[in-house]
Order: structure tokens, then C-alpha cells, then sequence
């Protein structure tokens, strides 16, 4: 017996085969996405450090998310944990 006369390799079993591989494919990169989307950077990956560059810092980014007074400590919408109003990072990007 070829393969062409075996059951496995019918034209119906390879186009089922390629509609389940896609749609594992495609729940699998919304998955993706998902879980980019819910994760920020870490502050190492965007060398964050508690110190301006210069006239850069968080206070003034897009990013910043305030704390309770000016001074306090707030978040990022893209680094973790929380961010010195007088830090910096790499994803700077400056209030228009
Ligand atoms: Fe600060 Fe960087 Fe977040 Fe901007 S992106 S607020 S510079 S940590």
C-alpha cells in the first residue's frame, strides 16, 4: 500500500490537520499578546535607575504615573514596581 491509498493521508485528513494547526496557532499567539500585554519591563531589562539623565526624568515622562504628592514614590505604565518622580530609563519619553 502507498500513501496515497492509505486512509491517514486522505486530501480530508491533511486539510483537518492544517484548519486544527491553525487555529492552534492563531489561540496561541492571542495568548501571546495577552500576556505581553499584562506584563511590564523589568527595570534592569530597561536599566532603570533613582537618578535623572539630565533634564530626563520620570516626572516628566508620558509614562509616569504620580504618586499621592509630588515627591512620593509612583508607578510606570511600562516598567515594574515602583519609580522614582526623579528616575529614568531607556523608555523615556518626554510630556509634549
Ligand atoms: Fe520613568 Fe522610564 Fe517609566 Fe518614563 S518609561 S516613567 S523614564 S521608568
Amino acid at each position: 500500500m502507498n500513501d496515497a491509498n492509505n486512509p491517514r493521508f486522505t486530501r480530508r485528513a491533511v486539510l483537518k490537520g492544517a484548519v486544527l494547526l491553525a487555529t492552534a496557532v492563531t489561540a496561541l499567539s492571542g495568548a501571546t499578546q495577552q500576556a505581553l500585554a499584562g506584563n511590564k519591563a523589568s527595570k534592569a531589562a530597561m536599566q532603570y535607575r533613582d537618578k535623572p539623565n539630565g533634564k530626563k526624568e520620570c516626572s516628566n515622562c508620558i509614562q509616569f504615573v504620580p504618586g499621592k504628592t509630588p515627591k512620593a514614590m509612583g508607578s510606570c505604565k511600562v516598567v515594574a514596581g515602583k519609580i522614582s518622580p526623579h528616575g529614568w530609563c531607556l523608555a523615556y519619553a518626554p510630556k509634549s
